[in-house]
């Protein structure tokens, strides 16, 4: 096994260069483990590969399949649940290096970006132009694509859904490269900018699953207009039961921009704010769990206006307490 991993390297490094195929253990040691550690065995990689360009990606995806040999594409390096854990061992594709944003485009609203750009990386950017980016809670370093590809976003901004890919460009596991929707038109210059051309739209074959059907090498995401106005509020309920209705009300209307519901038990609270400038905040809700909805109010200045009082009037007829400057905090209630 070792000579055949030994022969691999020798081979990776005419694609990608000497400097950019590892298998010293010091290098492997960082990718074989993550913050699930606990319920996920970590697992070291046998070589760790950094291409630069798409046709480095499929020069490794060519030489694996020949050798047979498993690989797990990592983006950004956030590297959680395990998703990037090499269970079977093989290469690690830390795609770090493919970084550059390649074209925002403020008429059509999209970002052409590579796998390794992160969201603190392109908010910076598109923030010049007076769009916008829908970004997850997350760390600013994580990758666009990787979560968009994921479509588990879930942020500041649910009125635009979960799924903001347009098109994309991936290499299959036999090295393949596969472009979809207009980034496959047959012109000089790439026009990546709509899903459906002719046939399906093959770009979504390839969402929601962690990197098993190709590797990533651009995509064309979706931006959207700045609004005028963004506006954050905090309702307080009695129970989760009382927050479900005017959750659905409040979303599927229309009237917030993003709607969250979380419960704080009155320890969460506290380890939450402990030694922090709320500290004692919990103890405002004695030993009761808080039931709280977040929400956003958003777009232009007259609409925003409008929706506020909308939000108001939906939350207060389901038995909420919306929490504003002249009440910071909601009154004790108890438990129905
Ligand atoms: C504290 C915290 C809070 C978070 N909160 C949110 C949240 O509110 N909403 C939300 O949506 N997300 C959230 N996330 C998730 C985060 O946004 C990232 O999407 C996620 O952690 C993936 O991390 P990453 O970008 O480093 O991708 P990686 O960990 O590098 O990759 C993720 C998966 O995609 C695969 N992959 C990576 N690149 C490619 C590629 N080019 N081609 C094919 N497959 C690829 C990998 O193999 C892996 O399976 C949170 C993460 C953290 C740590």
């Amino acid at each position: 096994m070792r000579a055949r991993i030994r022969e691999l390297e020798r081979k990776l490094a005419e694609v990608v260069g000497e400097e950019n195929v590892s298998s010293d253990p010091s290098d492997l040691v960082p990718f074989e483990r993550d913050d699930q550690f606990f319920l996920v065995p970590p697992h070291r990689p046998d070589l760790v590969v950094r291409p630069g360009s798409t046709r480095e990606v499929q020069g490794v995806l060519r030489l694996a399949h020949r050798h047979r040999i498993p690989v797990v594409p990592l983006a950004s390096g956030i590297n959680r649940k395990g998703l990037c854990i090499p269970s079977r061992g093989g290469i690690l594709l830390d795609l770090r290096r493919m970084n550059r944003i390649l074209e925002i485009n403020e008429e059509m609203m999209t970002a052409t970006i590579e796998p390794g750009v992160s969201f603190g990386q392109l908010v910076n950017e598109v923030r010049k132009t007076g769009l916008r980016v829908i970004t997850p809670w997350a760390p600013s370093t994580a990758s666009v694509l990787a979560n968009y590809m994921l479509r588990g976003i879930y942020g500041p901004a649910t009125r635009y859904g979960t799924d903001h890919l347009i098109s994309i460009e991936v290499v299959l596991p036999d090295g393949r490269l596969l472009r979809t929707g207009s980034l496959n038109t047959p012109t000089s210059r790439p026009l990546p900018y709509c899903n459906l051309v002719n046939g399906p739209d093959l770009c979504k074959l390839f969402q929601a699953n962690p990197g098993t059907m190709g590797v990533l090498t651009r995509g064309t995401i979706r931006l959207y207009p700045m609004p005028e106005v963004i506006k954050p509020f905090m309702a307080s309920f009695p129970n989760y039961e009382s927050m479900v209705k005017p959750a659905i009300e409040l979303t599927v209307r229309d009237v917030v921009e993003a709607c969250w519901t979380m419960t704080f038990t009155p320890s969460s609270l506290r380890t939450l704010t402990s030694g922090g400038r709320l500290e004692g905040f919990a103890d405002m809700f004695g030993e009761e769990d808080f039931f709280s909805m977040w929400l956003y109010v958003a777009g232009e200045r007259e609409r925003a206006e409008r929706d506020e009082q909308r939000m108001r009037r939906i939350v207060e007829e389901n038995g909420g307490t919306l929490l504003g400057p002249s009440s910071p905090f909601p009154r004790r209630r108890r438990r129905r």
